[in-house]
């Protein structure tokens, strides 16, 4: 099919083949406008339309209730590590983090130039293989906001519950594994994620921000980062990016077409259950994260002969299977087997790895 390799890119990542296929149509000739989608005004009626689609298939699908903005700003997660605290503060001196693994970790450390930061829980005692349970968290009553990062991409651990924050807003980077599955987003205050993984292209970062957190911004807040600004301005304060938007439009139509969140959460619950099957069940392949806090997006694994791994990913290219390599903070392998990437593809991974333990294991 069109050369195209079994992409298990963590980010930027496989996009479906249906949307591909739509843009390339579409390109030259957008809508009958005789130019791409990329080439003409954001406040034109065309794009206007595209806009609205694309947050009104967005709210469908995560049934976002009506007290929530929805924000397509530019700067990616990181810009957000910025913008929840300058958004956030008001008038508190705190917020409370939660340290899952590197993502966390950038997130504080980014927090810490704006307020003081106080680690509510933290897995870095134990590698990140697993997070205290919620008895043991320390949260703050007096906290701005609780922060957490639902999928860490590098380590490959994921939280299956929603924390409980009592009053103080939960905030969610949820840039690894938004659209995954369902989720209750009444549940939260603010959830953001960058495009790259389950939305489309690197460019456009999503904020979903219940209405009443808008109203506790600093006067520090750079204006583009600024929600309450954007949100007045319906995302369109300064100029948007247009062709990500509209890409993530088409994805979030593609989704609906697979049978939404329910859908893709079954297709997602089994192809990470059969990748770790294969894991756990050879004795040549191994996981670092304690069961219950796998990451169905992200899968870390090495060998147990760890000489291997180079020859893992160099046989494994030659068949076609690319970006396996792992983080070079860990080492290793990972697949990142996000919404676009088909169950097919697990498998054929799948039939690899059982192969090359045949041959070297
Ligand atoms: N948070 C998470 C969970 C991520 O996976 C990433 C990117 N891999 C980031 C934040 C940073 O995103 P960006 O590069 O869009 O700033």
């Amino acid at each position: 099919m069109e050369n195209r390799v079994y992409n298990f890119s963590a980010g930027p990542a496989a996009i479906p083949h249906e949307v591909l296929q739509q843009a390339r149509d579409e390109l030259m000739n957008w809508q009958d406008v005789g130019a791409s989608v990329m080439e003409v005004s954001h406040r034109g009626k065309e794009f206007l339309a595209v806009a609205h689609d694309a947050e009104k298939d967005l709210r469908d699908l995560l049934k976002i209730p009506s007290n929530y903005k929805v924000l397509f700003l530019q700067g990616g997660a990181r810009g957000q590590f910025a913008a929840v605290p300058l958004n956030l503060k008001g008038d508190k001196k705190s917020a409370d983090y939660v340290n899952s693994g590197h993502w966390a970790q950038s997130a504080i450390k980014e927090a810490q130039r704006y307020m003081d930061v106080n680690i509510a829980a933290d897995g870095k005692s134990n590698g990140f293989s697993a997070m205290p349970s919620q008895d043991q968290w320390r949260l703050s009553k007096d906290a701005a906001y609780l922060h957490y990062t639902p999928n860490e991409t590098i380590g490959g651990l994921e939280f299956s519950f929603i924390p409980d924050s009592g009053d103080v807003p939960l905030v969610a980077d949820m840039s690894s594994n938004i659209l995954s599955g369902p989720v209750d987003v009444s549940k939260f205050g603010l959830i953001y994620a960058g495009a790259q993984k389950n939305i489309g292209p690197a460019g456009l970062t999503v904020v979903i921000v219940r209405d009443d957190l808008l109203d506790h911004g600093s006067l520090m807040c750079p204006a583009v980062l600024d929600y309450k600004l954007q949100a007045g301005n319906e995302s369109m304060y300064n100029t948007p990016p247009t062709f990500a938007w509209y890409l993530a439009g088409l994805v979030f139509k593609w989704l609906k077409k697979q049978g939404g969140l329910e859908a893709i959460n079954e297709i997602n619950g089994r192809k990470a259950s059969k990748l770790y099957g294969q894991i756990d069940g050879s004795g040549f392949y191994q996981n670092p994260v304690d069961a219950q806090w796998r990451s169905r997006m992200n899968i870390p694994f090495t060998l147990i002969k760890p000489e291997l791994d180079e020859k893992f990913l160099a046989e494994s290219e030659l068949e076609g299977f690319r970006y396996l390599k792992g983080h070079k903070a860990v080492g290793g392998m990972r697949a990142s087997i996000y919404n676009a990437v088909p169950e097919q593809h697990v498998d054929a991974l799948i039939d690899f790895m059982k192969e090359f333990e045949r041959r070297y294991g």
